[in-house]
């Protein structure tokens, strides 16, 4: 069951693992139980799969999929606004943590920015807008900086436009498909199917 949170104990055979035992802490059933949110946890679990190395432990990574799962399942926080905030959390666990608070290039200290860098994972300020950093809103700069700094359970109080989600959606979507072995493609059918809509 592709979901199932548990304590498994595995038997290194020649080429596979066999599962011995398991005891299930949760199996988040209820994550199947519509398109919408059995596309966004598939998404995670490919973004998991693509992200990491096979026998490393990442125990923040661990964390954040399950926290994730929890708030997918009751639905207390806009799907797509936890799914950026998962996305950001993966690449700040796997070495692609956001430079938010100071210009990539030049290093002065910012607190907006209408450029980002996305080779240098970070924004810059307004006097060295290269000709590599991409066009950005103001809005989208605060939004992904204020996702990235607050906890989960605090993502509830922010409400997007569907403009502001598009942008923050373009970005991030670019970042995490340069950073691994492979672009993620869970989410290319649901997109299409709502931009039909
Ligand atoms: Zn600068």
């Amino acid at each position: 069951m592709p979901f199932t949170f548990g304590e498994y104990v595995l038997y290194r055979g020649k080429s596979l693992y066999t599962i011995n035992e398991c005891q299930i802490i949760d199996s988040f059933q209820e994550l199947i139980g519509d398109l919408e949110t059995l596309t966004y946890s598939s998404y995670l679990n490919e973004l998991i799969d693509i992200a990491t190395v096979n026998e490393e432990s990442n125990r923040e990574l661990f964390k954040l999929l399950v926290s994730t799962y929890y708030l997918l399942r009751h639905k207390v926080i806009d799907t797509e606004i936890l799914i950026r905030a998962f996305e950001l959390g993966l690449l700040k666990n796997t070495g692609y943590g956001l430079i938010l608070d100071k210009c990539v290039k030049c290093g002065k200290s910012i607190n907006k920015s209408n450029y980002i860098d996305l080779n240098s994972y970070g924004f810059c300020c307004s006097d060295c807008k290269a000709h590599l950093s991409a066009n950005i809103s103001y809005s989208t700069y605060n939004i992904i900086k204020y996702i990235n700094n607050l906890p989960f359970d605090k993502l509830s109080r922010l409400s997007l436009t569907k403009e502001n989600k598009g942008e923050v959606y373009d970005v991030l979507s670019k970042l995490v498909g340069q950073s691994y072995s492979r672009r993620p493609k869970s989410l290319d059918m649901f997109n299409y199917l709502i931009k039909e809509e």
